[in-house]
């Protein structure tokens, strides 16, 4: 650990900072940056000492909390062993990892191990389109996803990304990207109905898969709830609807749990509040709660097996240097243990639904507060000026109840469209392992922070 810092080394680090590193996702202000020194549990610390609990886990990543120093042993007992072999050959921590996913995910799945969630999507959709071109179906290259979606940094998943701000200063991206409505039952009132013959968001998969020509799709991405895009909860029937429409038109389902996985929703995976069967999933982030870059795309074997033919490319022409390294893939199975022992996916789901409540009773009256929404440890609160026309909160206002929040000692996150104004939704995202105390901590900040807004 880093020795105790003075005012003077303090100056210098944040010198140091503006002159040599460049931030993700930052507007230029040095001044506001907080230099992160240490962590433990929910609670992380700054070089001034200041303590604040970290609603957003991170980036909506450490599932287990900071500070468990058994993952750390395991990476290193792993590092002594074996730092490094690429899986073009093998290594047990992956061989295990990857039996342990399919525990999780129900026995149907094999695993391609990359670094982050980006790389995951990209991974899918190239066996997505392989996968169709292997069984004599080169024109099936689309790939579906909703607006207000997120999927990656990277040329691909950028593409398949449905926010504009996010993307209009790369453009142009990777060709074969088609966007439909997300569902939104706040904003939508047919997708209130939760029937899907009458949402518009679902009979739209049907169209656009239509319009688009069937015979070109070769998969539909989704989250099974929309984080990035401001915790869009679909209603229960929705998944399962786009689900049997992309059946019908031939293309296959690509579920991104790189949020949604590792008990964030209160369920092993995502999906599976669902009720469906994904082709792939794609999964990084709490897979070893962040402690060491790691991600996965799991593809059902049906799929798998026609890579196996004997023609000199019929197998999957990728490959990931960093992908599956033997210490993350170690780490994640502790990780996965910790989550299994201490009963985390069990406490996100109770927890979660507590917290919603809770939120709902203390600020659903507030004018400001539109909807508050969620699923696990995983909520919304989507800001408006008026609650009759639903026009989103002034981004003052909202970047005012972050700072609220900050100074009572609590982060939380902000999201939305990411298009002008309609960055109007808080998140909250803490780690699953949460305590009690800690809960109500949340609770509390948030509503104390919201009900000083004028
Ligand atoms: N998919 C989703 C749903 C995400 O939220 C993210 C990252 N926030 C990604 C993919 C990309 O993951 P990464 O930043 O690890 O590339």
């Amino acid at each position: 650990p880093l020795a105790k810092i003075n005012q003077t080394q303090e100056q210098s680090l944040l010198a140091q900072d503006d002159r040599y590193l460049w931030h993700s996702m930052k507007p230029y202000s040095p001044s506001s940056t907080m230099v992160v020194k240490e962590a433990k549990g929910a609670w992380i610390t700054d070089i001034d000492g200041n303590r604040y609990l970290d609603g957003m886990s991170g980036l909506w990543c450490v599932n287990v909390g900071y500070g468990r120093t058994e993952l750390a042993e395991a990476a290193y007992e792993q590092l002594k062993e074996l730092a490094y072999f690429p899986l073009t050959q093998s290594h047990v921590p992956a061989i295990k990892l990857a039996e342990k996913l399919n525990e999780w995910l129900g026995e149907d799945y094999v695993i391609f191990f990359s670094n982050s969630g980006s790389e995951a999507n990209e991974t899918a959709f190239k066996i997505a389109r392989q996968y169709h071109a292997q069984r004599g179906e080169s024109n099936r290259y689309k790939i579906v996803s909703r607006y207000r979606s997120y999927h990656g940094n990277t040329m691909g998943s950028l593409a398949a990304t449905g926010q504009a701000q996010r993307k209009y200063k790369y453009e142009p991206l990777a060709p074969g990207f088609v966007h439909i409505p997300p569902p939104d039952t706040y904003r939508m009132e047919d997708a209130q109905t939760g029937d899907p013959m009458r949402m518009r968001c679902v009979k739209d998969v049907d169209q656009v898969m239509t319009w688009e020509l069937s015979e070109t799709i070769a998969a539909m991405i989704m989250e099974p709830i929309i984080t990035g895009g401001g915790i869009l909860t679909p209603p229960d029937s929705y998944m399962g609807a786009v689900s049997e429409i992309c059946k019908k038109h031939g293309a296959l389902l690509i579920v991104d749990e790189v949020i949604c996985g590792f008990g964030r929703t209160g369920k092993p995976f995502g999906f599976m509040n669902y009720g469906v069967k994904p082709d792939i999933i794609t999964m990084a982030k709490g897979i070893t709660s962040a402690y060491l870059p790691l991600s996965a795309t799991a593809v059902k074997k049906e799929i798998y097996d026609q890579f196996k033919g004997s023609e000199e490319y019929d197998y999957l022409r990728h490959v990931n240097t960093f992908g599956g390294s033997p210490a993350s893939c170690a780490l994640a199975l502790k990780n996965l243990e910790i989550m299994e022992n201490e009963k985390l996916i069990e406490r996100s789901a109770e927890k979660g639904a507590i917290l919603l409540s809770e939120l709902k009773s203390r600020l659903s009256d507030h004018p400001f507060v539109g909807d508050v929404r969620g699923k696990g440890l995983l909520i919304g609160l989507e800001l408006v000026k008026n609650k009759e026309t639903k026009e989103p909160i002034e981004i003052d206002k909202i970047n005012g109840v972050i700072a609220a929040c900050k100074k009572r000692g609590l982060i939380v996150g902000k999201n939305g469209a990411t298009v002008a104004g309609f960055n109007n939704v808080l998140t909250l995202s803490p780690p699953l392992s949460i305590s009690d105390e800690d809960l109500q901590f949340i609770m509390k900040t948030v509503a104390d922070s919201i009900s000083e807004l004028k």
